[in-house]
């Protein structure tokens, strides 16, 4: 596949030798796997904005759109200070896989900003999300390109998204991003859609392999919208979680630990840090320690060459994207007495409910919480045995196999189309 100039980086790369080793597998011709994996359009953006010291800092952002081939673009926007075009693009592409492998009528996009939000004021944080979304306006739009909240963006900033569409609209357009406030337009069950999903799907790769969920143990590493929601429905499912991380801190206790508690601290505080002198632990350590679930819920490339064989657990469930390199996949496969349930499976809740939601909006008609679950149960149910019979059919790994359904979907559709002019 020809080299692109503009999308570099390890993240990238990662999305390149997956997508290769799938494209071997279903045999696709040379020129339509570049047809199929480089991104459609990109948008590259200065965002400046006036600091609360009055001093103008310009940030960067991107807009990534991999395809609309079966529909409008839809993906997270993601405020984090290492956020490049490469990985912008990496994270298009793996939703283009996850909605295809879910069944929705999407193809995949991406946005991000270098900028640590933290170091933001409350006003600045608005200021450049309108900013950003301002910047974003010929390229976006309800039946183009939907946007959603990822690591570093929320409700609020999904609410200042679309007030500043609609302003420039002179009228209400809830449907051009979804994960918003439900005062907004929002749906019920969104927010705590993609760690709902996860627990939903650890419990069937638990019954998959005989593993009694009530009982077992956990270790979550992020301890944000994903990572918490898993590690509250998990818990409640019976499971002990033994062990938790954000960017500031990790908490171990074999017997143990108090998810509501922590859950409170952080909503309180916004860090796991300072939540207990007891208990702290070496974060680089935490994802070898002996559980049956480890949930990586936070940033790419956490389970590498240099830790794959270390893992002690039963089930790895990639809550995150990307955070299994291709170098750790291969020890992986030497394992299979770890099942793994690829990223693009796992976290698939979060767009499957915002799928729901953008539905929602165009109707003007809004389901009640037990709806949403059970529709996004039924989804999840539906990706989960496609890939199960895939696995067991043609011996793949989890990840050989979700991928190779969705990039399928995606080649079908576009061979279907044709080739337009
Ligand atoms: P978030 O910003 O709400 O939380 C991120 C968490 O990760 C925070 O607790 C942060 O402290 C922690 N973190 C950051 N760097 C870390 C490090 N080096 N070690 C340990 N923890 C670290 O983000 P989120 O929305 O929960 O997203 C987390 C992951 O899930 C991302 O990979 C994202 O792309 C993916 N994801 C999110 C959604 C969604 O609906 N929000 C959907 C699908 C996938």
């Amino acid at each position: 596949m020809e080299a692109s100039s503009i999308y570099t980086g390890p993240v990238f790369e990662m999305a390149r030798k997956q997508f290769e080793t799938v494209a071997d597998m279903l045999d696709i011709p040379a020129p339509e796997r570049t047809r199929i994996f480089m991104p459609k359009r990109t948008l590259a953006v200065s965002c400046p904005i006036q600091h609360d010291d009055g001093s103008v800092v310009v940030y960067q952002g991107y807009r990534v759109q991999h395809h609309l081939t079966l529909g409008p673009a839809k993906g997270g926007t993601r405020f984090a200070p290492n956020v490049d075009v490469g990985e912008v693009a990496a994270l298009a592409i793996w939703m283009s896989w996850k909605c295809a492998l879910a069944g929705l009528p999407y193809g995949g996009a991406k946005g991000g900003v270098a900028v640590d939000p933290r170091a933001l004021s409350p006003r600045e944080l608005e200021t450049l999300s309108r900013r950003y979304m301002q910047e974003m306006l010929p390229f976006v739009g309800p039946h183009t390109d939907v946007m959603a909240p990822d690591m570093g963006t929320n409700e609020q900033v999904m609410a200042w998204f679309m007030d500043t569409y609609s302003m420039n609209q002179g009228k209400t357009v809830l449907e051009i991003v979804t994960g918003k406030p439900v005062d907004n337009g929002g749906t019920v069950g969104r927010r705590e859609a993609t760690g709902r999903g996860v627990a939903y799907l650890i419990g069937r790769a638990a019954e998959t392999i005989g593993l009694k969920i009530n009982g077992s143990t956990a270790i979550v590493q992020g301890f944000g919208n994903v990572g918490s929601v898993a590690a509250v429905t998990l818990q409640a499912m019976g499971v002990t979680v033994v062990g938790v991380s954000d960017h500031t801190c990790a908490y171990y206790d074999p017997k143990g630990l108090d998810v509501a508690k922590l859950e409170a601290h952080v909503r309180r505080t916004g860090v796991l840090e300072g939540y207990s002198k007891e208990g702290l632990f070496d974060a680089s350590e935490l994802l070898v320690q002996p559980c049956d679930i480890l949930v990586p819920a936070a940033i790419e490339r956490v389970i590498n060459g240099k830790n794959a064989d270390k893992l002690q657990c039963r089930i790895l469930a990639e809550a995150a994207n990307g955070p299994t390199t291709p170098e750790a996949d291969a020890i992986l496969r030497n394992r299979p007495e770890i099942y793994v349930i690829p990223d693009i499976l796992c976290n698939a809740g979060g767009v499957i409910v915002s799928y729901f939601e953008w539905v929602q909006d165009l109707q003007q008609l809004f389901w009640d919480e037990t709806e949403v679950n059970d529709r996004l149960h039924k989804t999840l149910e539906r990706s989960y045995q496609a890939v199960s019979t895939l696995i067991e059919k043609r011996s793949l790994s989890a990840r050989d196999a979700a991928l190779s359904i969705g990039v399928e979907r995606v080649l079908n559709a576009k061979r279907k189309r044709g080739l337009f002019p």
